[in-house]
């Protein structure tokens, strides 16, 4: 340790603390052109020690301005997303506090969110791997001789299905791709004109495929989808993968620690039926990026599917978790810890009054959009994100989006909703106000008046 280590620290105290005080200082959307930080870097590691001091500074100088800031307050693009124990979780030997803090701190989250005891949750980096990871499990539960014999070259293999909508994030197709089911496996069941899958659609689908002599295997259920936080009604969807024998995985990566809402838990009514679901709690609930919960039903289908123990890692312990038997992975970060500080930090309480905050302004920035001649309200807005467009074609909703992003002031992000474009503004950071918002709504009004007067 060097011994000016405590100096050090404090420097990078002081930054932090001062940077919580005022980051609307930075662009919330760096300014940096494609190229701009590399060239300023040397192509080679430094052969010499550098001081601290030095590499501090280059990271102020130029680093810095080249962060599009997540953690700002007038960051409305995507969900907002708010370490010196060198552990790695792998086995339960390498470090026992962190597998046991694992099991304790997402049983807490379970029981915050209310859901059934029987689901074992396991941390990993994000919901892309957690959702990987289910539709892993899943194919072991409907094939199990795929884990020896795979897949290439077996005329006694019906092909899989995975059942999204198109509103489902993109993640679980590129799970079915590396799994080896294909793209052509993944079908797109029809939505309601809210964003939300329909049941009876959903069982037409397996219905048909059972017909063709093709294997369902997984549907996936999302609550709060990416672009307008619609949410795939479970209790239904639930009967009809009971019906089928078909693992239902439930994506609530963003939606989910709302969900600690009494308010909100409804939108995970038939989670009971569920055989995973995945939650971040690095997109709503204030833990810095990545920490992603997976919870499975049955955690013995998940060690069927990955575990693979090498000799030289035995280890004697029974009645362990040795979370690489759970995943592919096998050194594993200790996520638990700041999951643990964040919610003994805050507390619930607390927790459920900033998620209560973001979605009473997102229901007033609504209200804000409805009321303007000329703006419209596009798609139900029951959390923290609201999908607006101006009346007029697609081009003039993206010179809006691109001229308030222009600014450095906010920073919003677009989707596209029945076949237009749309503004889209989610409210996640911890230190948004009201008077944040309300600069977003001036800008957009400005730079759309700022049309009309130009013709
Ligand atoms: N699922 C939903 C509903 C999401 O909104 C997102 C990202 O926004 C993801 C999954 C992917 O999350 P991650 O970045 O943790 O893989």
């Amino acid at each position: 340790m060097p011994d000016d280590f405590r100096k050090q620290l404090d420097r990078v105290a002081d930054w932090i603390d001062g940077y919580y005080r005022d980051a609307r200082r930075y662009p919330v959307l760096s300014r940096y052109k494609p190229g701009e930080l590399a060239s300023k870097l040397p192509v080679q590691a430094p052969e010499g020690a550098e001081s601290f001091e030095q590499i501090f500074e280059d990271f102020e100088r130029l680093i810095v301005p080249g962060i599009t800031h997540w953690n700002h307050p007038r960051f409305f693009a995507y969900f907002a997303i708010s370490a010196t124990l060198d552990v790695n979780a792998m086995l339960w030997r390498t470090s026992p506090s962190a597998t046991e803090l694992e099991d304790v701190v997402t049983g807490w989250l379970a029981r915050l969110m209310q859901l059934p005891d029987r689901l074992h949750g396991i941390i990993y980096d994000t919901a892309s791997i957690s959702g990987f990871t289910a539709l892993a499990a899943a194919r072991q539960r409907v094939e199990p001789s795929i884990r020896e014999r795979g897949m290439a070259g077996r005329a006694d293999l019906a092909p899989l299905r995975v059942y999204i909508t198109e509103q489902t994030h993109s993640h679980i197709e590129k799970g079915a791709i590396a799994l080896g089911i294909g793209r052509d496996n993944v079908v797109k069941v029809p939505c309601d004109e809210r964003f939300a899958m329909r049941p009876d659609a959903l069982d037409a689908c397996i219905r048909e495929d059972i017909a063709a002599e093709r294997k369902p295997m997984c549907v996936c259920a999302t609550v709060g989808t990416t672009s307008t936080t619609s949410s795939d009604p479970l209790v239904p969807i639930a009967e009809v993968t009971r019906r089928h024998g078909v693992w239902l995985h439930v994506d609530a990566a963003y939606a989910g620690p709302a969900t600690i809402l009494p308010e909100v838990r409804p939108i995970l009514d038939g989670v009971e039926h569920a055989d995973s679901l995945v939650v971040n709690p690095h997109k709503w609930l204030f833990v810095p990026i990545d920490l992603s919960v997976l919870y499975v039903r049955d955690l013995d289908v998940l060690r069927r599917a990955f575990s693979l123990v090498a000799d030289y890692l035995y280890t004697p312990e029974t009645d362990v978790h040795n979370y690489m038997d759970f995943g592919l992975q096998l050194g594993r970060r200790f996520r638990a810890l700041k999951l643990w500080f964040v919610l003994r930090y805050y507390g619930a309480e607390a927790i459920r009054k900033k998620l209560r905050g973001h979605i009473a302004l997102a229901q007033e920035f609504a209200g804000w959009v409805e009321r303007e001649p000329g703006w419209e309200v596009v798609a139900p807005h029951p959390l923290s994100v609201v999908c607006f467009r101006i009346d007029g074609d697609d081009a003039e909703n993206q010179r809006i989006a691109d001229a308030v992003n222009g600014t450095g002031e906010v920073f919003l992000s677009t989707t596209r909703l029945h076949g237009k474009l749309a503004l889209r503004l989610a409210i996640g950071n911890e230190r948004t106000t009201r008077a944040d918002v309300e600069l977003a709504w001036r800008l957009l009004r400005e730079h759309a008046k700022a049309k009309v007067g130009a013709h």
